[in-house]
C-alpha cells in the first residue's frame, strides 16, 4: 500500500483534532491543498488523474518541507476543448466558475481562520487556475488580510515547475505545449511512475497532436477533439520519464516554498 505518492503521515485527513491543534500552535502551519478534476483522460488513464497527480506531488513536497496536505479538491472547472477535450465528453463532471470560486473562497477562509499560516493551492487541472485565483482574492478580502508578512496563500500549477532540461529529456522530438498535454506524455508518464496499476497502456492510441483553431466555439464542434479524448498521444511515455519529472518538480517546488514561506528544508 505504499508507493511514491502514498504518505498518510502528511495527510490532515488522517490526523486527529488534537494533533491538528498542536500543529496550528506552532504558528507556522502550512497546508497544501491539491486541486484536480473529474475528467476523461482517454482510454488509458483514470478520471481522477489530475487530482491523483497533484495529491502525490503535494505529499512529496510536504515530506520535504514539513507542510501538511489538506483534503484534495477533486472536482474542477469545466474541461475546455482546447485544453481538456471538452466538457461534453463522457467521464467529465465539472463545477461551474461561480461554484469553484465559492468553494475556493470557503476553503481558504476556513483554513486561515483556523490558524493555518500559509495555504498552498497545488493545481493539477489546466482550466482551474483563474477561478482558484479569484477565490483566494475574495477570501483574503473577507479576512481583511493585506500585510506582506502575515498569513498568505500561494497558488501554482505543477507543470509550471517542469524545467527546460527535463522537457528536453521527456520530449526528445519537441514539446507540444502544456495546453494540449491532456492524456499525453506528461500525465501518462507521471501516472506510470506514481500509480502504475491505474494505467492501461495497452489501450493507449497513437495519433498526431490535436489541430485546434485559435478561437473557442460554443456549442463545441465535437469532431475537433480526437476520438481518444486525448489532445496529444501518450506515445513514448514511461515510468522513468515520470520519475524524472516528479522528482525534479518536487525538488524545485519544495525549494521555492522553503525560500518563500520560510519552511524547513529536508525530510520532515
Ligand atoms: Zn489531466
Ligand atoms: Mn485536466
Amino acid at each position: 500500500m505504499t508507493g511514491p505518492g502514498i504518505h498518510p503521515e502528511v495527510r490532515l485527513s488522517h490526523t486527529d483534532a488534537f494533533t491538528f491543534r498542536d500543529w496550528l500552535a506552532t504558528g507556522q502551519a502550512t497546508a497544501l491543498v491539491p486541486v484536480g478534476a473529474f475528467e476523461q483522460h482517454g482510454p488509458h488513464l483514470p478520471l481522477g488523474t489530475d487530482g491523483l497527480l497533484s495529491t502525490a506531488i503535494a505529499e512529496a513536497v510536504a515530506r520535504q518541507t514539513g507542510a501538511r496536505v489538506a483534503q484534495p479538491l477533486t472536482y474542477g472547472y469545466k474541461s475546455q476543448q482546447k485544453s481538456g477535450g471538452g466538457n461534453h465528453l463522457p467521464g467529465t463532471v465539472s463545477l461551474d466558475a461561480v461554484t469553484l470560486i465559492g468553494v475556493t473562497r470557503c476553503l481558504v477562509s476556513s483554513l486561515l481562520a483556523q490558524g493555518v499560516r500559509h495555504v498552498v493551492l497545488l493545481n493539477g487541472h489546466y482550466e482551474n487556475y483563474q477561478f482558484l485565483y479569484e477565490g483566494v482574492d475574495l477570501a483574503l478580502g473577507d479576512l481583511g488580510l493585506s500585510a506582506e508578512d502575515g498569513p498568505s496563500v500561494v497558488l501554482l500549477s505543477y507543470w509550471d515547475y517542469v524545467s527546460e532540461q527535463t522537457l528536453g529529456a521527456v520530449y526528445p522530438d519537441g514539446f507540444p505545449g502544456w495546453d494540449i498535454e491532456h492524456g499525453g506524455v506528461l500525465e501518462t508518464s507521471l501516472m506510470l511512475h506514481l500509480e502504475p496499476g491505474l494505467v492501461q497502456l495497452e489501450r493507449a492510441v497513437d495519433h498526431p497532436p490535436a489541430q485546434l483553431p485559435r478561437f473557442d466555439r460554443l456549442p463545441v464542434v465535437a469532431g475537433r477533439t480526437p476520438e481518444t479524448g486525448c489532445l496529444s498521444a501518450p506515445t513514448g511515455s514511461d515510468a522513468g520519464k515520470g520519475r524524472l519529472m516528479f522528482e525534479q518538480v518536487v525538488a524545485d517546488l519544495s525549494a521555492d516554498l522553503v525560500a518563500e514561506l520560510g519552511l524547513a528544508a529536508g525530510p520532515a
